[in-house]
């Protein structure tokens, strides 16, 4: 765009919009009213891009992937869209220009939080590097009314409000009522024979429905001219009832229609990592997916009559088991509208739809009852039993009498509808997402499908988009790189390594030391105005930002900062390097464990940082309402990434790459993508501590560990522990932080520290230690971080895309040209 950015042309534009769509002069304009307009002046060049990349995909017909997610943590969209059309500095000077600063004003716009992390963040990213590469992909997805919640802290305790993103309205989605889709709940099917085709015909009666209706978000490549489509999914109610219903009696059910549509897409839910089953997410589920599924199978038959080669022009990726429903959707489509035979329907669903596991935790498997399921999708639930009946047939066919294999394989089973057994079953592929996540998912999790069908399996390591979290985040650090190597990191990150030459140069490291350091006043600053709290940016900034879960292990981070501070107190003689802890996490709204910690965190901080007599050497910092916008920030000024989980049960992690992508050290275990990252900046560029993934799988399967040796054997941790229930960070309530003291050491619920936080302590915080005593030498603290940058190339989401692409997809990129005059 910079070749055609017409600067007087674009002032002209955001002028004419405050005036059209708010009746006012630029001075009268508010900043919220200046975002609206400055944004609906990037959506006109967008807009012309967006209908020539539509223009190329209906002259070429390319396969299409369908990116089906229950999430897309997009953030803001306003900075990255001036990123990728490469007008982000023009922009900015012409504002500048008018008086006004672009960082203001991208300020004002909410993000668009419509998941929860990682794995919301992951289908964002990939988002922007399908399009950056020029693969025809459509994210399909719900328009939430109400995203990830808000999080307030009032005295140190997690508060959600409600996210009403869409008070002043997107200005960047299109509203698509011409696609609108019909999709039907409960009800009965009843069967009738046909006498022609010799064949039984499925028909759902007495259902319920509402319309969907999508809104289409558009998707900027970098510097290519392409714009895919992000299509999320609103509901609305089916209105015919009026008169014609009160004359039939149906008043009540089409006030059940209206409720419907009004409560089906109204939230997301707040669960990371933890299934809930509740109906109103299975409606959900179903309702994007019937939707988005319709109008794949519509596309195609536009242009093409035999829909037996559906799967040669569209593919589905299943991001988690959250989308697996679209199996049976598809098969439904095929064999009852399209009347093919069940052998053709299955060929065809089994050669489109593709799975994504993201875990090997057992509370986070979706297991419908078949009470609900087949009640809310009878017809659904009438293929889902067949396609169980001929999988238990062939297993039955491979290990004759094994009802083992059965029990471990069924998709229906127990009362219970299984949705990853479903989504193995049916995919082409199954993939985790990083090494050890899918040789773990291999090896045991899914050991007896790996067994019969290993061709299905791979893996594809997770990865970021550097476009946002460098070249938009941190924006001192990517001109500095692109001054020294030039900018082709911008869409093919392994150039970074070139910056490895000047790991071992005293000016680089001391201009990259300089960089951290404004990137931290830059943090200190938004500290200060969000917390009150004065941080010294000359401090180590030690940084755990996630969403908060046993398994990540904040309350280990935390308890190790207790037990940092007590030594301090006790021991004022030994030199103490000044450290910043800080903590952003979101604990889902019912999740009591999780909010007590962050409780915890809060009331440390609160006794520490107004300790006079520590001189401000240890600061805790808890940044309220962690999210994609406020994560830029916050990578860009970290020292030490903290990616503590438990060995086995991060199952790749993407803040870890951040970090590194920022010249953040890594503090971390050796679970999911952290195995990646030591391996490509090597083991003396980290800080590796605890347990192995193995050592604890074994001590999960010999249910030997025990906690309590820890604490009777060890006086730190008791002391440390004893903190928990006496009083010191409470106020005198012995009982505030019992349930946390309990859950490390005796639980009624089962064993205590599931989580091996006594098993790790001492290591990590020794690891710890020693990151801070490294800090001193800034020399070797530069160079360490310098090439944790220059070894980040691998994590890219532009690899991991062209991965599944080669492996999965095998989609073509197309070219899109613009004709310069379009612009204007
Ligand atoms: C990257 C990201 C996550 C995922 O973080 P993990 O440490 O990998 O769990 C979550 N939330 C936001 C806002 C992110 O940007």
């Amino acid at each position: 765009m910079d070749k055609h950015f017409d600067k007087e042309r674009f002032k002209e534009t955001v002028r004419d919009n405050v005036r059209n769509l708010f009746r006012k002069t630029l001075k009268e304009a508010t900043q919220q009213q200046l975002f609206q307009a400055v944004a609906y002046a990037v959506k006109d060049v967008i807009i012309d891009n967006w209908m020539a990349t539509q223009q190329v995909m209906d002259e070429e017909d390319p396969k299409i992937l369908y990116y089906m997610s229950m999430e897309f943590l997009m953030g803001r969209a306003l900075g990255n869209n001036l990123i990728n059309l490469t007008a982000y500095k023009e922009v900015k000077e012409a504002l500048s220009e008018m008086g006004f600063d672009l960082n203001v004003i991208e300020d004002q716009e909410p993000d668009a939080a419509l998941g929860n992390g990682g794995l919301g963040r992951l289908a964002a990213c990939f988002l922007d590097s399908l399009a950056t590469l020029g693969y025809p992909a459509y994210g399909c997805g719900i328009r939430y009314r109400y995203g990830m919640f808000r999080q307030k802290i009032e005295n140190g305790y997690q508060v959600e409000v409600p996210d009403d993103w869409l008070r002043n309205g997107n200005p960047f989605e299109l509203k698509r009522p011409e696609y609108a889709k019909i999709v039907r709940f409960g009800g009965y099917v009843r069967v009738e024979y046909d006498e022609q085709t010799h064949s039984n015909r499925f028909i759902q009666e007495n259902y319920q429905s509402v319309r969907a209706v999508p809104y289409d978000i558009p998707v900027v490549g970098y510097n290519n001219n392409m714009v895919n489509t992000l299509r999320v999914w609103d509901a609305e109610a089916i209105n015919d009832f009026q008169l014609d219903s009160f004359d039939k009696g149906d008043y009540q059910k089409a006030v059940e229609q209206e409720n419907l549509a009004r409560n089906i897409v109204e939230v997301l839910y707040p669960n990371d990592n933890h299934y809930a089953g509740k109906e109103l997410r299975l409606k959900q589920q179903y309702f994007f997916i019937s939707a988005s599924v319709q109008e794949a199978v519509a596309k195609y038959k536009r242009k093409h009559n035999d829909i037996h080669k559906f799967y040669e022009k569209a593919t589905f990726q299943m991001n988690d088991t959250h989308p697996t429903v679209a199996v049976a959707e598809l098969m439904r489509i095929l064999l009852d509208e399209e009347g093919l035979g069940w052998d053709e329907a299955w060929e065809i669903t089994t050669k489109t739809v593709a799975y994504t596991n993201h875990t090997i935790m057992a509370e986070a498997l979706e297991k419908w009852p078949i009470e609900l399921f087949s009640r809310l999708l009878p017809r659904i639930y009438q293929i889902v039993e067949e396609i169980n009946r001929r999988f238990i047939a062939q297993v039955q066919q491979r290990y004759p009498g094994n009802q083992d294999k059965i029990a471990k394989m069924a998709v229906i089973y127990d009362g219970q509808v299984r949705m990853a057994n479903l989504a193995i079953v049916a995919g082409y592929s199954v993939n985790g997402v990083a090494k050890l996540h899918t040789e773990i998912l291999k090896k045991q999790t899914l050991k007896d499908f790996y067994e019969m069908m290993p061709e299905k399996f791979n893996n594809k390591t997770n990865g970021i988009t550097q476009r946002r979290f460098l070249l938009h985040g941190n924006q001192l650090l990517a001109d500095w790189v692109t001054d020294h190597i030039g900018d082709e990191w911008i869409t093919d990150l392994p150039q970074i390594a070139k910056m490895k030459l000047y790991a071992d140069d005293q000016k680089a490291r001391q201009e990259f030391m300089n960089i951290k350091y404004q990137n931290k006043v830059r943090l200190a600053k938004y500290i200060k105005e969000h917390n009150g709290i004065d941080v010294d940016p000359r401090s180590v900034f030690d940084v755990q930002v996630k969403r908060l879960h046993e398994y990540k292990r904040q309350l280990m981070n935390i308890l190790d900062v207790m037990y940092l501070y007590r030594e301090l107190k006790e021991h004022p003689e030994r030199p103490f390097y000044p450290v910043t802890f800080i903590f952003g996490a979101k604990a889902a709204a019912g999740y009591r464990r999780a909010k007590l910690t962050i409780k915890l965190i809060n009331s440390v901080a609160d006794v520490i940082n107004n300790d006079q007599s520590i001189n401000g050497k240890i600061k805790v910092v808890f940044i309220e309402d962690y999210r994609v916008s406020n994560a830029e920030l916050i990578f860009a000024a970290a020292d030490i990434s903290e990616q503590i989980s438990t060995a086995s049960k991060e199952a790749s992690g993407t803040s870890n790459m951040k970090l590194m992508l920022n010249g953040a050290l890594t503090l971390g275990t050796m679970d999911g993508a952290n195995v990646e990252i030591v391996q490509e900046v090597g083991e003396e560029n980290a800080f590796i501590f605890g347990l192995s993934s193995q050592e604890v799988i074994d001590h999960e399967n010999n249910h030997d560990y025990d906690p309590t040796y820890y604490f009777n054997n060890d006086p730190d941790i008791r002391t440390t522990l004893m903190e928990l229930i006496n009083g010191k960070y409470s106020g005198g309530d012995m009982e505030l932080f019992r349930e946390l003291y309990d859950s490390l050491l005796t639980t009624k619920e089962g064993p205590a520290d599931q989580y091996f936080i006594l098993a790790d302590f001492k290591s990590y915080d020794a690891a710890r230690k020693k990151a801070i005593e490294y800090y001193q030498s800034q020399g070797d603290w530069a160079k360490s971080a310098i090439l944790n940058m220059a070894s980040s190339g691998k994590f890219s989401s532009d690899r991991t895309i062209q991965e599944y692409v080669r492996d999965i997809w095998k989609l073509e990129p197309i070219k899109i040209t613009v004709d310069p005059e379009s612009f204007e």
